[in-house]
Parts: C-alpha cells; structure tokens; sequence
C-alpha cells in the first residue's frame, strides 16, 4: 500500500526533528494530486508507529486543493475535478501552481 511507505519515511523524518523530544502530533499538508487517502494515511500512520517511540501520536492531514494557472490567458483556478481545462478560456496549456505538495508543516512537542 502506498500510504504505509509514506509512513514509513514520515516516521524517520519525525525522529529525526524530534531529536529525541516527545512528540504529541504531526501535521502535514497533502496536495489533492497525491492519491493519498487521508483516512487510509491516518490508519497507516498508526499501524507504522505501534509500540513505537511514536505510539499514539496523532496525525493531522491538511489537504490542498489542486489549483493552475493557463498560460494562455493566465486566468487561475482552483480544480473540483481533475480536468485540465482554463475554465476561462478553455485553453488546455496549465500550469500546476498548488496542489502536488506533500510536507510535514510542523511537530507538536510536549512541553514546547
Ligand atoms: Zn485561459
């Protein structure tokens, strides 16, 4: 499954910010581009980190829709469905400007 090696690589990402610290959440930002369940992100993330340092740690998925920009009449748009298509213009030549991104934000440590 997908999200569970994301999971995995989340998990060494935290340890290594984390520095030892206790870590009480996670929050991170998901570009709708990624097909990434957040439910199924959460279930993983909780399954990876079981009788781990980071057991018990919540997960917080922030999901960003997905959003271009035409490069014929520059006209920007954020996309309910996944169609390419200037919604101003119908021109086809977009650029992704939000929407692929997938980032830790920040760490919630205790006692921080
Ligand atoms: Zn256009």
């Amino acid at each position: 499954m997908h999200e569970l090696s994301i999971c995995s690589s989340m998990v060494g990402i935290v340890k290594e910010h984390a520095a030892g610290r206790e870590v009480r959440a996670v929050h991170v930002r998901i570009g709708e581009m990624r097909q990434i369940v957040p439910d199924t992100l959460v279930y993983c993330w909780s399954l990876v980190t079981e009788q781990s340092d980071l057991e018990g740690v919540e997960l917080h998925v922030e999901r960003i829709p997905v959003k271009i920009r035409c490069t014929g009449c520059g006209h920007e748009q954020v996309l309910a469905e996944l169609a390419f298509v200037c919604g101003s213009c119908s021109g086809s030549e977009v650029d992704l400007i939000e929407g692929d991104e997938f980032l830790i934000t920040s760490l919630d440590l205790a006692g921080v």
